[in-house]
């Protein structure tokens, strides 16, 4: 069985390109649910969504996130009523985000929610979708102009104010979901997708039981980065990264898994990163990561696999 770490956009390409070349073998995904948010009423989990939608074919690759053809209809007549519109669901997205959210209301956890929306999105045999945690944990910016939920400093503020610190708002309190830490004990390889190492992989690194679970596991842990040349190819890692006093490197990427890492994929771009790495006692290789369709990603999961 392979199980994999991450957040949406970056790791959902890649999961996309994995699930193509593992054949039959169990994937468990481990998905990052800070970015969580209540708008409209509703409970929206962006994270988990992207990976559905992705896997199960209906993703917008042009965005990234969203369902493809989606209309936005019900947000422009929400405006109406004065809402705030800057969160953009589509109008099948929110279908989503009620049904969620009526389940919810009917006493699920976020695991169970989760399981009953990759089985009616139709998720492929063998392919589990697991929340971080079922505790409702929410990720924060504190910047120079007040502290923030992060889908507020990313989306309606687009990353303009300066990031001074990230907080994950009710970490303490959470626990795994069902299935996360038996996922990360019975793993053969343990992948964390290119994703956001602060807000995506931090959350998941964050709840008590999940480092202890990595550091002990006999699962090789293979890492890919999410920088090409130094620089993310959308978000907020550079900015996060240098906000945080981290160097914003594939090298600094590494450096924050090191007490479990066993090899780092980077970029053909950064390649003169394979040595400071290789020093931190972690197995550099050097690959062309850029996922820029489904085909590029699988030949990347395959590449990745060949080094375990
Ligand atoms: P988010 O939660 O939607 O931000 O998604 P993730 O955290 O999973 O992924 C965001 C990261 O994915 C960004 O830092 C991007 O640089 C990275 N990313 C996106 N596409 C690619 C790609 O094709 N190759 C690599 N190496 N990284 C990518
Ligand atoms: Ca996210």
């Amino acid at each position: 069985m392979i199980t994999a770490l991450g957040g949406g956009v970056g790791a959902a390409k890649f999961l996309e390109g994995l699930s193509e070349v593992i054949g039959g073998e169990g994937l468990s995904v481990v998905v990052n649910t800070g970015d969580d948010i209540i708008l409209h009423g509703l409970r929206i989990s962006p994270d988990v969504d992207t990976i559905i939608y992705r896997l199960s074919g209906m993703i917008d690759a042009n965005k990234g996130w969203g369902v493809r053809g989606d209309t936005f209809d019900c947000l422009s007549a929400l405006s109406r009523f004065g809402s705030q519109t800057w969160f953009n669901i589509g109008d099948i997205d929110f279908a989503t985000h009620l049904y969620r959210t009526q389940l919810r209301q009917e006493g699920f956890t976020p695991s169970q929610v989760t399981s009953e929306l990759a089985r009616a999105f139709g998720l492929k045999e063998g392919i589990t979708v697991l929340p971080m945690t079922d505790e409702d944990v929410e990720t924060w910016i504190v910047t120079d102009e007040g502290e923030m939920h992060f889908q507020e400093y990313f989306v309606k503020r687009k990353m303009k104010p300066d990031v001074i610190k990230v907080v994950f708002r009710n970490i303490e309190r959470a626990v795994p979901a069902p299935g996360v830490i038996e996922a990360i004990k019975l793993a053969r390889v343990i992948i964390l997708c290119p994703s956001n190492p602060i807000i995506s992989i931090g959350p998941i690194l964050n709840v008590k039981g999940i480092g202890e679970a990595l550091r002990a596991t006999g699962a090789k842990i293979i890492a890919i980065s999410p920088l090409i040349g130094g620089v993310p190819l959308k978000g907020p890692a550079d900015k996060l990264m240098r906000g945080l006093g981290l160097e914003v490197s594939s090298a600094g990427v590494a450096r924050l898994y090191r007490d479990f890492l066993d090899v780092m994929v980077i970029d053909t771009e950064d390649a003169r990163e394979a040595e400071i790495i290789s020093d931190m006692g972690i197995k550099p290789v050097v690959l062309d990561t850029l996922m820029s369709d489904h085909s590029r990603a699988a030949k990347l999961a395959s590449a990745v696999l060949s080094e375990i």
